[in-house]
């Protein structure tokens, strides 16, 4: 089989094709410019592919109700040309296959539970700590979309004592995307991240912040592993205290040995590393697929 994947980023966009082992064959990636501009770029690549199905990731916020009459549609990005763009209906146009449309992150969710870290689990949370902060979500075996989809990275956080920094979400301010995404940690220490030494005490209060998002998802959604990627995760540094820090807070509340014993299991970088985005997407037109031809 050959399935395409887009990988669609606010910064850049990554095309693929893969098969349906999530072996990814070939790739390219461009600047995420004007939509239209973009899909044209998107359309030729795809032209002489013969796919049978795309999968497509895509920043947000987008429409991924299948009954909504904007399904499809990147939704309120300030983002020049793409506020109310209909993306999946532009693809549609261009080639007649089944679609897989979510979330980058809910596809990136779902391409680490099909072949990364969490593959063979029925749950799984996935985080992006990069430019923004975003939460894919899969439990009992399925991607959770509800009311929109779940925007985790802007939850509310309690603020580290020694820590005066505003914030720098646009909506709110201090939440978690405000006060721990890359720009957040440039803003309130004058370089970025990867500038910054490993021991330097920027990291002692991104993973206190990290680690109370990771800590509410455990209480709430109960996922049987924590995967944290994204542009800031790089740091590896990170993942120690983060650990740490999800044991303090969760204070031997909740009983399970992945906890207790196994966190460093337990709460994991991606285990398809960059690919995750790619071949999340490519697991979504897989999925695609796999529905059309059931259904027929
Ligand atoms: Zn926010």
């Amino acid at each position: 089989m050959r399935i395409g994947a887009i990988e669609a980023g606010g910064t850049k966009f990554v095309c693929g094709i893969g098969n349906e082992r999530g072996d990814i064959e070939d790739r390219v990636s461009f600047p995420t410019e004007r939509p239209e501009e973009t899909l044209r770029q998107v359309i030729e690549y795809f032209q002489d592919k013969n796919v049978e199905a795309i999968g497509i990731g895509s920043f947000g916020p987008i429409d991924i109700d299948p009954a909504s009459p904007t399904y499809g549609f990147v939704t309120t990005t300030p983002k020049p040309g793409w506020g109310n763009y209909d993306f999946l209906g532009a693809m549609k146009r261009a080639f007649d296959v089944p679609y897989g449309w979510d979330t980058d992150v809910n596809a990136a969710a779902f391409g680490e539970a099909t072949w990364g870290a969490a593959q063979g689990l029925d749950s799984c949370v996935y985080y992006t700590i990069g430019t923004g902060v975003g939460v894919g979500v899969y439990a009992e075996g399925r991607l959770v979309h509800g009311l929109v989809h779940p925007e985790g990275g802007h939850v509310l956080t309690r603020r580290h004592p020694e820590d005066d920094f505003a914030g720098v979400c646009p909506y709110h301010g201090d939440c978690l995307e405000g006060m721990a995404a890359g720009p957040a940690l440039e803003k309130r220490w004058g370089a970025k991240g990867a500038e910054l030494g490993a021991d330097h005490p920027a990291w002692g209060i991104e993973a206190f912040y990290i680690a109370q998002a990771v800590s509410s998802a455990i209480l709430l959604l109960s996922p049987k592993r924590v995967i944290l990627g994204g542009g800031v995760m790089k740091q590896e540094q990170l993942f120690p205290l983060v650990r740490a820090e999800v044991r303090r807070l969760l204070a031997g509340y909740v009983r399970a040995e992945a906890i207790a014993d196994g966190i460093d299991a337990y709460i994991v970088p991606p285990g398809l590393g960059d690919n995750a985005g790619l071949s999340g997407a490519l697991a979504l037109g897989r999925a695609a697929w796999e529905r059309e031809a059931a259904a027929r």
